[in-house]
């Protein structure tokens, strides 16, 4: 038997979202239930892909199908497609599986012709209205069936304003209309050599073709890379009797949110607009009404849509957002969805659902993106003080941000290549601008309300975004804006606070973030599920307290040359490297002890006795130096200047000398890691004379010590093996000098490969392994880690060589099956081992996954992504569950 490729809404359910997409699913879910929705069907998915496989050609089938469900929804409407006495009108739009708002295209008033169109005018008494459907069909219809650009109808529209002398399209007559409708058409048959199809079940079969062929138009391309969503799963398509929210002061169009998407408020939210159709509101071009005005213009329906909202928002056990219309007094229900919403309000939301009974703490910890709590950790403005905003608009996606403007999506694009952060003014966004939107720090429009495009689309990438600001007077032309007897130009700086709409002159200091109450709350929750430990990479106190306010359960790694980077101490650090003998090295260690120390205390008291790792100097020592290239131009100046103290030569020849002797051909397979430390073993020495130094003094002082000194680079088990006696040996001395012991532990990194295959070795010289997936997968991969993204990861990526950047996203066949190897055969040998993670990938989703999988214990990852790994933990364990 073939399978059916389209169903009436009466036919189908919510869980048919593969075959229906999601607005086709919900929509015959609503029907079923019994809500006011106007009647009709979906063509699939499948019959999207069998378009595009039959080279886009409807197929027969589907013609088939589509002639039956339109002498069904007739029957059922008693209203036919291009019978002027009683004409059916439908409305035709995409609806994908995943939503993709505004992305794809619509058409309404479908089933208008020459004939109909007097017919409509009868029968409502309204020729005004009659005429203006009949406009916006034929102006859709050119724009996305014939690919003429809508710009240019406007145009039309425009002039004939102009003419008349008037101001607003609502001002337009019915006669007005009827030349606009003349010229429209001539238009069409000029620019595309065919006239607009007077036969409506011609313009149905166009107009499905063209929402399927829309699927590949490149703003829908760009927001499916963006949002990773298949390129092959096609669209369906939505076709439905027409409702009119333009026929009068009775009607009206809008949209509500069953909760607040920007901070998740428990209260009906959204906007409408009187005498308007469909894509006024969301198309942002009239700045809408706040819904709660409905309640005085229309209380009854109002009533009914409070109601509706609550009942569909308990039925999908989600926050909805819900499309409708009304018609002379009568509320329908064009749509829901599970609403777009910022991290802040997923997190709310999702929070309060459970205090409501809704759904259990795992359902909520499943439905938080753990990307989204990074993203919660927004930037906000340092206090204010009195500083007066120079304009305020609609605050439509939370974050700040700062920036210079620009006016174009293209230039946004460019700006931010080249380095810079830019601010995107639009008078109002169109998907084509997502581009510029994805480049851009913040957006700002003068135009449109909440639900616009560009809130919805800013809240979607947590991008700050202000809308509707009215006062703002932009000339796209002339690249400058105006507002407040001020005009700013291309490149000037304004900071944008798109929690609050408030516009700002200039650059604004930025402050850290904080997390909400809630969401201390679902992590409270992700804590109690997950079994992997969290801890963080820290090298600073502040870094540290910073991770451990944001729920760090220790430091899993602390890279110890980034505490010899800061100008008072590097000097010291160049003096060792310069020294030409033990004795002077030995004299410039001595001096850098003292401060290792306090390095350390400050970490140990930041801590309070949660375990901390702290490794081995790590980086080639040439790190620490000059750049040779600098210091022979530098000198060559000098000479041809006569600028030449003996002395200073002296100085810098020497430099000269010793910058080449540390210079190597690879230096991230050079004399770095655990090399460095057995070859300059008085380097390690003193860093773990240091460790134990500050640990006595913090266990004389109360505070308790937990510390791993972590050996890093290790390839041959040897290697660990004698600095496991060096490490030994100092601590072992330090007792005998200090009467004091600490409890240490010893382990090393895990980011040579050799390593990881010879795990069963290096175990029985390890307390523990931790996993520097860094170097490992430059090392597993033999890509250098500094130049493969610049070069040429990135066009893996983009041609699919590569399912993603493997620095990003741990490669699970090549370097997870190193890191399963080493986890079993270390701990065959040392059932005690503890494993974790450091390397970029423990703070990563799909990486913290595999860490679960694999049975590691921990997961390190910068201050940042601690909340983020504590939720990614939870999941994993949840979804282990159950399966
Ligand atoms: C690693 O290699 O994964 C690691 C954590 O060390 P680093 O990035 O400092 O080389
Ligand atoms: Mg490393």
């Amino acid at each position: 038997m073939t399978v059916k490729t389209i169903y009436s809404f009466a036919e189908g359910k919510a869980e048919w979202k593969e075959l229906l997409g999601g607005k086709g699913a919900n929509l015959a879910e609503m029907t079923r239930v019994g809500l006011p929705v106007p009647p009709g069907f979906t063509i699939t998915t499948e019959a999207c892909r069998r378009f595009f496989a039959e080279g886009e050609q409807l197929p027969e089938q589907v013609a088939r199908e589509l002639r039956e469900a339109l002498d069904d929804l007739q029957e059922q409407t008693g209203k036919w497609l291009g019978n002027p006495d009683a004409p059916l009108l439908l409305s035709v739009r995409s609806g994908a599986v995943h939503s993709m708002p505004g992305m794809m295209d619509t058409i309404l008033n479908l089933g208008l012709n020459d004939d109909t169109v007097e017919g409509l005018a009868k029968q409502t008494g309204n020729p005004r209205f009659a005429y203006d459907c009949y406009r916006r069909l034929i102006q859709m219809f050119g724009n996305v069936v014939l690919g003429l650009d809508h710009f240019r109808f406007e145009q039309i529209m425009e002039r004939h304003k102009q003419v008349a002398g008037l101001r607003l399209d609502t001002e337009l007559s019915a006669k007005h209309l009827q030349a606009i409708i003349e010229e429209y058409q001539g238009f069409i048959l000029e620019k595309s050599k065919r006239p607009f199809p007077q036969n409506p079940l011609e313009q149905l079969r166009q107009a499905v073709e063209a929402v399927f062929l829309s699927w590949n138009n490149a703003r829908a391309r760009v927001y499916r890379k963006i949002h990773r969503i298949p390129d092959d799963l096609g669209t369906a398509v939505n076709v439905q009797a027409m409702v009119f929210g333009n026929r009068g002061n009775d009607s009206g169009t809008g949209v509500a949110f069953t909760r607040n998407p920007a901070t998740g408020e428990q209260k009906l939210y959204g906007e409408f607009l009187l005498n308007a159709q469909g894509e006024d509101v969301v198309a942002g071009i009239r700045t809408p009404r706040p819904i709660g005005e409905l309640a005085e213009s229309m209380p009854e329906v109002y009533e009914e849509l409070m109601m509706i909202a609550k009942r569909l928002e308990l039925h999908y056990k989600d926050m909805q957002d819900i499309e409708f219309t009304v018609e002379q007094g009568k509320l329908y229900i064009l749509q829901t969805r599970n609403g777009k919403r910022t991290a802040q309000a997923a997190v709310k939301i999702a929070v309060d659902l459970v205090n409501e009974n809704v759904i259990n703490r795992e359902e909520a910890l499943m439905r938080i993106e753990p990307e989204m709590i990074e993203r919660l950790l927004h930037r906000q403005f340092a206090e204010l003080g009195e500083r007066k905003p120079w304009v305020k608009g609609l605050p439509a996606s939370p974050g700040a941000a700062t920036g210079r403007i620009v006016f174009s999506a293209d230039d946004a694009e460019r700006w931010a290549k080249a380095g810079e952060a830019v601010i995107l003014v639009r008078p109002e966004t169109t998907p084509d601008d997502i581009h510029g939107i994805l480049a851009a720090k913040g957006i700002l429009t003068s135009r449109g309300g909440m639900t616009s495009h560009a809130a919805v689309v800013a809240r979607g990438m947590g991008k700050a975004c202000i809308c509707g600001c009215e006062e703002l007077r932009i000339d796209g032309k002339r690249k400058q804006v105006t507002a407040a007897g001020q005009t700013l130009h291309e490149g000037d700086r304004i900071s944008i606070d798109g929690g609050t709409g408030m516009v700002y002159l200039g650059e604004l200091p930025l402050i850290e973030p904080m997390l909400s109450a809630e969401c201390e709350e679902l992590l409270a929750w992700a804590d109690e599920v997950r079994r992997l430990q969290v801890r963080t990479n820290a090298d600073t106190p502040e870094d540290a307290k910073k991770a451990r306010a944001f729920g760090a359960e220790g430091i899993g790694l602390c890279r110890t040359e980034h505490m010899f980077m800061d100008a008072g101490r590097l000097p010291v650090m160049q003096k060792m490297i310069m020294a030409e003998t033990l004795a002077e090295r030995k004299e410039a260690l001595e001096e850098l002890l003292p401060m290792q120390k306090e390095d350390f205390v400050g970490l140990f008291r930041a801590m309070e006795g949660l375990p901390v790792t702290i490794r081995l100097l790590d980086p080639p020592l040439h790190e620490f130096v000059p750049d040779l290239e600098e210091l022979v131009v530098s000198q060559a100046k000098r000479e041809s200047m006569g600028d030449v103290d003996p002395q200073q030569r002296k100085q810098q020849e020497q430099w000269i000398k010793k910058v080449r002797a540390l210079s190597e051909a690879n230096p991230m397979l050079g004399h770095r890691g655990c090399r460095l430390a057995l070859t300059y073993p008085e380097i390690a020495e003193m860093q773990v004379e240091a460790i134990g130094l500050a640990a006595a003094e913090c266990l004389s002082q109360g505070i308790p010590v937990q510390v791993e000194i972590m050996v890093p680079l290790v390839g041959h088990v040897n290697e660990l093996k004698r600095l496991r006696q060096i490490i030994e040996g100092v601590l072992a001395r330090h007792k005998a000098a200090n009467g004091s012991s600490i409890a240490f532990r010893v382990g090393t990194m895990i980011e040579v490969p050799r390593a990881a295959l010879t795990a069963d070795e290096i175990a029985a010289e390890a307390d523990f392994f931790s996993f520097g997936t860094n170097d490992l997968t430059q090392m597993t991969f033999g890509y250098s880690r500094d130049d493969a993204e610049g070069k040429f990861l990135h066009a893996y990526v983009e041609e699919k060589i590569l399912p993603e950047n493997p620095f990003m996203v741990l490669d699970r066949d090549g370097v997870g099956k190193l890191i399963r190897w080493a986890a079993e055969q270390g701990r065959k040998t040392n059932p005690q081992l503890k494993l974790g993670i450091c390397g970029e990938h423990g703070g990563e989703q799909k990486s913290i996954q595999f860490c679960h999988e694999v049975g590691l214990d921990y997961v390190s990852c910068s201050p940042y992504r601690v909340p983020l790994a504590r939720l990614a933990a939870a999941q994993a364990e949840i979804a282990r569950r159950s399966q």
